[in-house]
Formats: C-alpha cells, sequence, structure tokens
C-alpha cells in the first residue's frame, strides 16, 4: 500500500519519538536545566507507541526511525524495539542516539532488529564537544561508536550539526572520518528552533560547507539508495564513508519529503516547523486503530508542501528539537 499526501509525495517514513528526556545538553537543542518534566502519564507507553507504528505501517509507512531525546534512557527501550522490529511491512528500523550509552547497549539493540544507528558527533575535540553538550564525554561516545561495529551495525552515520565560530573548523576533519573509520558523515545546517536574538551567526549554508570541502577533495556525486534521507550524498575518492549535506534551512528538501513525525506525548506533526499538531492521544486512550488510521491519513493529507523559515518574520511556536525528535 502507498501512502500520498495531496502533492503526490510518498510518505513512507515515520520518526517516533520515546522520550523527550536527555543524558546530555546541546545548547542547540535544550535548555540548561532540561524539559520540564512531564508526568508518567503524559509520555505514551510502549503499548500505545507500538499501536502507533503498527497503524501508520498498515498504511503505507515502511521505515521507523526512533529518535528522542535520547531513546537509550528510556527503560526497557531494547524490548520494545525488538516487537517494533516484529511488526510485519516494516522494512527498515533505525533509531538516532547520542551515543553515550552505545558502548553497553550495541549489542541489544543489534539483538532486537535494529538495522542502522545514526549518532550525533559535532566536534573531534573534547572540550569542543563538552561545551556544545554541556558536558558531553567525547571518549565515551568514539567507544560507542566502536562496540556498534562489534555488535554487527554497520559503521553509524554520524550527525553534525554545524555552527559558524564553534566548530566550522573541524569540517575537513570530521569528513576525513569517511576514510578513517569508513562512518557516513552528515553535515546539517543549524535549525532555529527557539529563536533567540542573533540565532543566523551560528547558521552555516550547505553550499558554504560544500565548497570549503571542495577547496581540499575532489568530490564524486553519490546516487542515492532506497531509504536515503534527505541529504545530497559525496564521496572523497577511495572512502568507505560519504558526505551527506542536509540543507535543511536553506535549501529545499520539501519537495521530497517523506515523513511524518510523532512526540513522545503523543503530538503528530507533518512538518517540523509547522506549528501544526494533532493530538493522538484520544485516539489511544482507549485505543481506536480505525480512528487513528484516519487521522493519521488526515495528517497526511495536510502535509504542507514546505517550510518558510527563512522568510522575514516568519515566526513559528518555539520548541526544543528533544521534544520533536529532530
Ligand atoms: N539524542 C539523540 C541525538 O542527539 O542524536 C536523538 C535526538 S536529537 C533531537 C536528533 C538530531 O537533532 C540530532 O542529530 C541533533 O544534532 C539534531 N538537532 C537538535 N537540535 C538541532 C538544531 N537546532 N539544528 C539542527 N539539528 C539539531
Ligand atoms: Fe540530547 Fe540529542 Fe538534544 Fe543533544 S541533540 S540535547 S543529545 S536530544
Amino acid at each position: 500500500m502507498q501512502l500520498l499526501d495531496s502533492l503526490g509525495r510518498t510518505i513512507n517514513y515515520l520518526r517516533l519519538s520515546v522520550t523527550d528526556r536527555c543524558n546530555m545538553r546541546c545548547f542547540y537543542c535544550m535548555p540548561e536545566a532540561g524539559v520540564v518534566k512531564r508526568g508518567h502519564e503524559a509520555i505514551l507507553s510502549y503499548e500505545e507507541l507500538l499501536l502507533i507504528a503498527e497503524t501508520a505501517i498498515g498504511l503505507g509507512i515502511e521505515k521507523v526511525r526512533i529518535t528522542g531525546g535520547e531513546p537509550l534512557v528510556r527503560a526497557g527501550i531494547a524490548g520494545f524495539l525488538s516487537r517494533l522490529a516484529g511488526i510485519s511491512g516494516l522494512r527498515h528500523l533505525a533509531l538516532t542516539t547520542n551515543g553515550l550509552l552505545l558502548a553497553e547497549m550495541a549489542a541489544d539493540l543489534h539483538d532486537a532488529g535494529v538495522q542502522r544507528l545514526n549518532v550525533s558527533l559535532d566536534s573531534l575535540n573534547p572540550r569542543t564537544f563538552a561545551e556544545i553538550t554541556r558536558g558531553g564525554d567525547l571518549k565515551r561516545v568514539l567507544e560507542g561508536l566502536d562496540a556498534a561495529e562489534r555488535a554487527g551495525f554497520p559503521p553509524p552515520k554520524l550527525n553534525v550539526v554545524i555552527m559558524r565560530g564553534i566548530n566550522d573548523n573541524e569540517i575537513l576533519n570530521l569528513a576525513e572520518l569517511t576514510r578513517e573509520r569508513g562512518n557516513p558523515v552528515r553535515f546539517i545546517e543549524y535549525m532555529p528552533v527557539v529563536r533567540e536574538d542573533g540565532w543566523q551567526r551560528y547558521c552555516i549554508s550547505g553550499e558554504e560547507i560544500l565548497k570549503r570541502l571542495a577547496k581540499h577533495h575532489t568530490l564524486e556525486q553519490v546516487d542515492k539508495g532506497a531509504f536515503a534521507g534527505p541529504s545530497r550524498d559525496f564521496r572523497i575518492p577511495g572512502a568507505r564513508g560519504t558526505i551527506g549535506i542536509i540543507t535543511a534551512v536553506s535549501g529545499h528538501f520539501c519537495s521530497d519529503c517523506n515523513r511524518i513525525r510523532v512526540t513522545s506525548t503523543g503530538q503528530a506533526k507533518g512538518c517540523l516547523f509547522s506549528d501544526e499538531k494533532t493530538d493522538l492521544i484520544p485516539y489511544l486512550r482507549p485505543p481506536d486503530p480505525e480512528g487513528l488510521a484516519r487521522v493519521l491519513n488526515e495528517i497526511v493529507a495536510a502535509k504542507p508542501e514546505r517550510h518558510d523559515i527563512t522568510k522575514d518574520g516568519y515566526g513559528h511556536e518555539n520548541f526544543t528539537m528533544a521534544q520533536v525528535g529532530g
């Protein structure tokens, strides 16, 4: 079955956030004090998350990415993933993590049926890494990457948010990981989720990142495989890993957008930057699979054509990525 939106885009990708809590505090994602703690009942139970996934897969979703907050801090995550992996019709199960708990959990994630890991890694300098993440330990993340490969995962994709004056001096070193370690590295434009004054000072466009790389390397363009993300992909000749550029802000991958999102509190969104959200709780408590299928279809049908975050005067409600799941 194919799930199409009103513009004819195939929607086959669900990003499901399982928690808004995190064991890091990346300054571009979360306030230093963390997110406002919610009562247990505000967060969807694993049963509820499974019902959403199963219903969405029944409608045509083929790929599910588990995200957060930090998904590995939620108790019982491996058991949940294993049940999710067992849903018939799911072709690809991926998880995005900050990697802090990966060293101890990689084998369980692999056994559960997760096929691919994305790990966020914004710096190879322990001090810069700790500054960006407000205390994160780079060494543990690197140990986590090794553990993931030992457990049988392909080299995790590394998500790098490039910010001017913070880590843009590391673009070449980070790209080098595609040769040294063989990980795909994806450079992501900084997104103004909390629109505090002066947010533009951090922004570096994907084009500029690409130009800086091209000064030092001949980049080969790479064709995208099935379930490829919204990046434009390149390769330094001979490198095992690819370099992806995600122009979430400046360029528009909206025309190829294939995703919907559900937050850990059960809010479904057709676009990260739209204020439109639909509360799924009425279809989960008590469970109403038919109502849920209907409302998911409506969300897909109403998916906006594109975001307009770079337009002057455009505003969206402030939110943290940790609430929506990136
Ligand atoms: N905790 C996990 C992690 O960090 O990978 C998963 C959740 S995190 C919200 C998902 C992704 O969103 C991360 O790769 C993170 O770098 C990205 N992200 C968060 N805030 C961002 C921002 N303001 N601009 C661009 N990317 C952002
Ligand atoms: Fe936590 Fe990920 Fe947000 Fe960093 S980006 S604060 S690791 S949820």
